[in-house]
């Protein structure tokens, strides 16, 4: 049987980064899915990182761990829960590994005689990336490829040489340009401002792509002249001029592009049936999402509180469990060293449950266990996802089973009790890149458990991102307490779920669940938390009250 012919969508990004390039190519990812087209998408990211793993969350945001184990920019969270649909290594291609493939080649001698150039050694390279993610799925209809960086950046020029190549080499009518751009509105002179799209799509078509859409981020809307005026300059038909207009929520962006007409733009330009699309389930989770019943304040408690990109899919997970339980979720960011300074009563006063999230190094450790400490005494929901699971263990054990200098090996290699210790098969370890525990692995829950109530199951997979974990030779400092451990890899040695069954709900997860919340499928064990957080906020208002929280329908994964 012939292969199935992919139509490739492009989209490139100009006049400034952070226009939303991931939640564009999302949306439009979802009006066809819900055409019925089988879709994927593909980052191409321009740095010489192999990976995102060894950035900074300052440089970077969050990394976002696939099934697979490879570790991805975030955007790849935006395609996973916008179409609902687990992505695979095929996904994210950077400069980095476009160049160690070339490289390991050239050494190989596999292009003996030649000189290795960036044309045509390193854009075939990306063509055979796109291309490979095409097919990584079977029956892909379209492939959305989204161009990191901003038009002109150094970097992005040979994935653009790339794509102008593709779009070349394919079948008229099986390419579509979009591009993003920012239409600002000056205050002073009370007007919208087109020049800056005008010289953006002037670099696009310097190289050779003349886009056929124009998706312009705008925050007044884009009357006739003005959209005649931009389609004039940029050579692109007025009414394939689009205006985002911003909105309360990113998930009301597919809705707002689809009475834009993107999603019939682009069928009229990839020769496709424009049906349709069935929106319903879609616009039932944003209406749930700006017409919440309930309230609660959940604090995150954390070092980068000050950079949410760093905690990109938890705040999403939010905003799913919040569907879920009707329930609007205030976070409350509290950095972990102000804990440390001011102590956590004053700092966490007025919380329905706190969260502790991910991460490494020792700073502000000290503050999340005190955090946790007052939580837990205080019976106020708690969630700890991967440090925050291991700081758990290090509070319960210094707290309640009197070990006061209990502590993670990850920050002292001379400790007494080291409760959290490296796991054994990180030993020797010395490469940083890609060698942590990553990626999905199943976990055997016990019952009773809040996270068998949660999940239904009694094995999970859940992804992982971590070099310690929660040392064995502990295991019965706990054996009477009320820590129980719950969840354990099916060889029973690594600890996955710890819970205190003495408290209404604190739950600790090795792994990342917020990797696998999707929002018209909240998380389980992110649902029952806000669940809990509901019931503890009704309970506080007022103590005689019968919460109706278990008469919220719960979405079950
Ligand atoms: N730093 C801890 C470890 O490596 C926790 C990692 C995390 O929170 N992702 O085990």
């Amino acid at each position: 049987m012939p292969e199935k012919k992919t139509k490739y969508i492009f989209v490139t990004g100009g006049v400034v980064s952070a226009l939303g390039k991931g939640i564009a190519s999302s949306s439009i990812g979802l009006l066809l899915k819900k055409r019925g087209l089988n879709v994927n998408i593909i980052k191409c990211d321009p740095y010489i990182n192999v990976d995102p793993g060894t950035m900074n969350p300052f440089q970077h945001g969050e990394v976002f761990v696939l099934d697979d184990g490879s570790e991805t920019d975030l955007d790849l969270g935006h395609y996973e829960r916008f179409l609902d649909q687990s992505m695979s290594k095929d996904n994210n291609v950077t400069t980095g590994q476009v160049y160690h493939t070339v490289i390991t080649r050239e050494r190989r001698g596999d292009y003996l005689g030649a000189t290795v150039q960036v044309i045509p050694h390193i854009t075939e390279e990306i063509k055979a990336s796109i291309r490979r993610a095409g097919r990584a799925r079977p029956d892909t209809d379209i492939v959305i490829v989204e161009i990191g960086g901003t038009v002109g950046d150094i970097e992005s020029q040979p994935f653009l040489e790339a794509i102008r190549q593709m779009a070349l080499e394919n079948d008229p009518g099986d390419t579509v340009f979009v591009h993003l751009t920012l239409v600002p509105y000056v205050p002073t002179a009370g007007e919208i401002k087109t020049k800056p799209t005008q010289h953006s799509v002037k670099a696009l078509r310097e190289i050779g792509i003349q886009p056929h859409l124009l998706v312009c981020r705008t925050v007044k809307p884009l009357d006739e002249s003005i959209r005649n005026k931009i389609g004039l300059f940029c050579n692109v038909p007025a009414r394939h001029v689009i205006a985002a207009l911003d909105v309360e929520t990113v998930y009301e962006i597919p809705l707002s592009f689809n009475r834009e007409g993107v999603g019939k733009a682009i069928c009229e330009h990839l020769n496709l049936e424009n049906i349709d699309p069935d929106l319903s389930e879609w616009e039932e989770m944003v209406s749930k999402i700006k017409h919440p019943s309930h309230r609660v304040k959940i604090a995150i408690c954390g070092k980068y509180v000050h950079l949410k990109d760093a905690y990109k899919s938890i705040i999403e997970s939010f905003i799913h469990a919040g569907v879920a339980n009707d329930t609007r979720v205030d976070l409350i960011w509290v950095s972990s060293e102000d804990i440390k300074k001011n102590g956590a009563e004053s700092l966490l006063d007025g919380i329905d449950g706190l969260l502790i999230p991910g991460g490494f190094g020792e700073r502000g450790v000290e503050g999340k266990i005190e955090s946790i400490r007052y939580v837990r005494e205080n019976k106020i929901p708690f969630f700890g996802i991967c440090l925050g699971m291991q700081c758990a263990v290090i509070e319960y054990a210094r707290n309640v089973c009197d070990l006061k200098d209990a502590h993670s090996y990850e920050f002292y290699a001379e400790l007494k009790h080291p409760v959290i210790h490296l796991m054994a098969d990180q030993e020797g370890v010395t490469n940083l890149g890609g060698t942590m525990r990553l990626g999905a692995y199943p976990c055997i829950l016990q019952q009773p458990s809040r996270s068998y109530e949660a999940y239904g199951a009694d094995q999970i997979s859940e992804r992982h991102r971590h070099r310690y974990e929660f040392n064995n030779a502990y295991r019965d400092l706990f054996k009477d307490t009320s820590l129980i451990l719950v969840g354990l890899s099916p060889d029973g040695r690594l600890v996955e779920i710890v819970e205190d069954s003495d408290h209404p709900w604190f739950v600790g997860v090795q792994f990342h669940p917020e990797l696998k919340s999707r929002p018209t499928r909240a998380h389980p064990l992110f649902r029952d938390f806000i669940g809990a957080a509901v019931e503890y906020n009704h309970k506080k208002k007022d103590p005689e009250a019968v919460t109706d929280i278990s008469q919220v329908e719960k979405n079950r994964v």
